[in-house]
């Protein structure tokens, strides 16, 4: 008896926010393969009831979410027979982060709305697995001050972020001279504006490595993914802007890099797979065995780097504008990338139409440089007002 309770407290209560997405159902594939290390007891979806409904039956957590309240009774009808508890609505997340359901969340939903919840989540004491980049590159200083004050480990889950955030385990003391972070180069490495401009939203979601959702398949073809990641290990990692590399690595077998002030460099790798940065993030410090594919050398393999041609992939430079400048800048422009991507998600505007919005956007909402976290709520309105004005949504 005594042993299985010590036993039961080891499980990690687990929140997923956004499990209905590509990070999500690979984070409950991890848990399913761990049942006794980890619970699921909070599952949120936008719109996706669906699958919701056939996660809640299968891992019985204390709460579901769906945000959009029209489906509120078909959930609640579906899960009847069970006691999970069915909560709608947006200010639902805000609520159950702030409640003791769980020991960790991991933040799993897409863009901007993911960015109340995991504030709450921290504030509330919580750990944090962090897919969500876009909470740091919103509000990345109110973010880690939170987090500090709160002793709150916000652990990446981003493949690069978890990359370098393995190199450093043991590394409490030395600093860092620099981070390389890699990119694929998405679909459209080495073309030009003249094909870019033809490009449609089929072709743009193809990647060559990643199978992820929607927005962030469309940031990584215009690189604007790796310039939100530039940003987002600045506040994991506390770094200043030049030391923040990006380099081209087609086969993303090397996740990152951190180089130390004597010039050894560390590197992570591995097959490209979500799965293992996920199970790090839910098991950190310990690691946990699994059968995910391993990385062979014996085969026929050339790892290769290149600088990222920032004549052509110009979101790039914006983010690099953004990261330097700081303030409300990063904010301002994942808001105006959030409505370009939708847009041209949508086929409202094409491919080079995203860098002119978020560029003319980035001119227009007035620079702040130490914003309140009202005035970064304000910037972002402002910023998604002007986006959806130039394209005419
Ligand atoms: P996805 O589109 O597959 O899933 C998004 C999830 O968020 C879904 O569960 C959806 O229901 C939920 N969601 C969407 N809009 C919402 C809203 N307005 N309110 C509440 N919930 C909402 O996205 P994804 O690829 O899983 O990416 C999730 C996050 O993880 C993103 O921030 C992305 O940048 C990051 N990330 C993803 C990958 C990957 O491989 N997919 C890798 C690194 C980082
Ligand atoms: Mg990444």
């Amino acid at each position: 008896m005594l042993m299985a309770m010590s036993v039961e407290q080891n499980i990690k209560r687990i929140a997923i926010y956004g499990s209905t997405g590509s990070i999500g159902t690979q984070a409950l594939e991890v848990i399913a393969a761990n049942p006794d290390k980890f619970s699921v007891e909070v599952l949120t979806a936008h719109t996706n009831d669906e699958l919701l409904i056939k996660q809640a039956l299968r891992f019985n957590p204390n709460v579901v979410i769906i945000v959009d309240d029209k489906k509120y009774t078909k959930v609640k009808e579906a899960l009847a027979s069970t006691d999970v508890k069915v909560f709608a609505g947006e200010k639902a997340l805000e609520e159950v982060a702030g409640m003791d359901y769980f020991d960790l969340m991991i933040a799993a939903i897409v863009g901007y709305a993911g960015f109340k919840p995991t504030l709450k989540a921290i504030e509330n004491g919580k750990a944090i697995a962090l897919a969500n980049k876009e909470t740091l590159v919103v509000a990345g200083d109110i973010v880690m001050r939170k987090a500090v004050e709160n002793r709150v480990p916000i652990i990446p889950v981003d493949s690069e972020h978890s990359a370098i955030f393995q190199c450093l385990v043991g590394e409490t003391r030395n600093k860092i001279e620099k981070v390389i972070l890699t990119a694929s180069g998405g679909p459209f490495i080495g073309r030009k504006p003249n094909y870019l401009v033809n490009v449609k939203r089929e072709h743009a979601l193809q990647h060559p490595n990643w199978t992820m959702g929607a927005k962030i398949t469309i940031d990584s073809a215009t690189l604007m993914n790796k310039g939100l990641e530039m940003i987002e290990a600045k506040w994991l990692f506390n770094l200043r802007p030049e030391q923040i590399q990006v380099i081209v690595h087609q086969q993303s077998i090397i996740h990152s890099m951190v180089q130390f002030e004597d010039g050894s460099i560390k590197a992570q790798m591995g097959v490209p797979d979500m799965k293992l940065p996920i199970q790090y993030a839910l098991s950190f410090p310990k690691r946990i065995p699994n059968s995910f594919p391993r990385y062979d050398f014996k085969k026929v393999n050339t790892l290769t780097f290149e600088e990222p041609d920032l004549k052509t992939f110009r979101n790039l430079v914006l983010a690099i504008e953004a990261l330097e400048k700081g303030g409300n800048l990063p904010c301002i422009m994942n808001a105006a990338n959030e409505v370009s991507v939708y847009a041209f998600l949508r086929n409202r505007i094409n491919f080079l139409d995203m860098t002119d919005v978020i560029e003319k956007v980035m001119q227009k909402v007035p620079y702040i440089e130490k914003p309140t976290l009202d005035e970064y709520y304000e910037s972002d309105g402002q910023a998604r007002h002007y986006a959806a004005d130039l394209i005419k949504l």
